[in-house]
């Protein structure tokens, strides 16, 4: 039986050969693809720099390391994304507050944040969930009006907009991951953008140990001499994944024209049913990490997809429903009613570039069956 999963990546040969080029050249790490790839995505993102890190949870923390969140602070987050989201909090010894979604898009509902500020909130993240935007000018009023910092949890929506304005320009910070289901793949991989150049250099510390020159300042400078300023972490990548990174930037606008082209079938097979996907906000444009749907009988769905070949999934399990936040942070049911709510209902079905019309047909004949 052919199996269809919910996301994959899309490699072509040319996405081979710039990763073999790399393999021959004189840098696996720390060489010149690396700025390459940071200067690609930052430039598509309209952000001033871009610091490449191993993967998107190292960006989240770089994120919270450069704003300088420490023990005593909160960072309010929403519930409905992965976990990491929540943990970069935690890392920096900080306490991340749950703030619930809007219960017809997911996302960050702006005045349950502005409900949960106190002295001690320093940052609101937003996860743009599913590839749409949060409402940043909202959230951007209210961090400007509480003297917070805003960081973008951008890693479904690499190529959204709000308002007219890309995903990576909208709040102080945006992270993005490469893992195979997102927009690009590196297999491993993430970024930190920001048009702040006291952050980025931060964010380049934090990468490299909390040393102050890298290996190739040092090469050109002939120095032997370095420091170490803070406790940083190794979260650098490759020159090999940022091959790959900048040979699939060159694909990124025909993945997203696909990716919508996949979502507007959908749209249009689930109208009057009673499969219900989530809604688009009217100034948003959507980069479809994820096709999500409600419907009311999910696990039945669930189920039965999975005997016909085709691997939906559940994005996402609230965060405060997991064991380490309701034993150590004391969080559990109806702290975030509309996550909650929702958690029982979606369903994220297959949505990547190379999904055929023929399989989303299977797809869809198959979700209206089984509701
Ligand atoms: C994928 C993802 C991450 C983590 O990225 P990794 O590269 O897997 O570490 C963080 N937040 C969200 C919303 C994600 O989807």
């Amino acid at each position: 039986m052919r199996t269809i999963p919910y996301g994959r990546q899309h490699i072509d040969d040319d996405d081979v050969q710039a990763v073999a080029e790399a393999l021959k050249s004189d840098y696996l790490t720390t060489g010149p693809r690396v700025g390459e790839f940071e200067r690609a995505v930052a430039d598509f993102s309209r952000a001033g720099h871009g610091v490449a890190v191993s993967n998107g949870t190292a960006a989240l923390h770089a994120a919270m390391f450069a704003l300088g969140i420490g023990p005593g602070d909160e960072v309010i987050v929403p519930p409905m994304t992965f976990a990491a989201t929540a943990n970069c909090v935690l890392y920096m010894g900080a306490r991340p507050i749950f703030a619930d979604v809007t219960p017809d898009t997911l996302l960050l509902d702006p005045a349950k944040a502005e409900a949960k500020i106190t002295d001690r909130t320093r940052a609101i993240i937003g996860v743009d969930y599913a590839g749409q935007p949060c409402d940043w000018t909202a959230l951007k009023a209210i961090a400007d009006r509480h003297g917070l910092a805003t960081v973008a949890d951008g890693c479904h929506a690499l190529g959204a907009e709000h308002d007219g304005k890309r995903v990576g320009t909208l709040a102080d910070i945006t992270v993005y991951s490469f893992h195979p289901v997102k927009h690009v793949a590196t297999g491993e991989g993430g970024m930190v953008l920001t048009d702040d150049p006291a952050l980025e250099e931060r964010l380049r510390n934090f990468r490299n140990h909390g040393i102050t020159t890298d290996a190739r300042t040092r090469e050109r400078s002939g120095m032997w001499f370095y420091e170490m300023r803070d406790l940083g972490y190794n979260y650098r990548m490759t020159d090999i994944q940022a091959a790959l990174g900048t040979s699939q930037m060159k694909k990124l606008p025909a993945f997203l024209k696909r990716r919508r082209a996949i979502a507007a079938r959908y749209d249009q097979a689930f109208a009057g049913t009673r499969v219900r996907p989530l809604a688009v906000r009217e100034n948003a444009l959507h980069a479809y990490h994820l096709y999500v749907v409600r419907v009311p009988n999910r696990d039945e769905v669930y189920k039965k997809l999975r005997e016909n070949g085709i691997f939906a999934q559940v994005h996402y399990i609230p965060v405060h429903f997991h064991p380490y936040y309701r034993e150590r942070l004391g969080t559990g049911e109806e702290l975030c009613p509309a996550a909650e709510a929702a958690y029982d209902e979606i369903l994220s079905l297959p949505m990547f570039p190379d999904l055929t019309d023929d399989e989303q047909g299977y797809v869809v004949d198959k979700v209206l069956e089984a509701v």
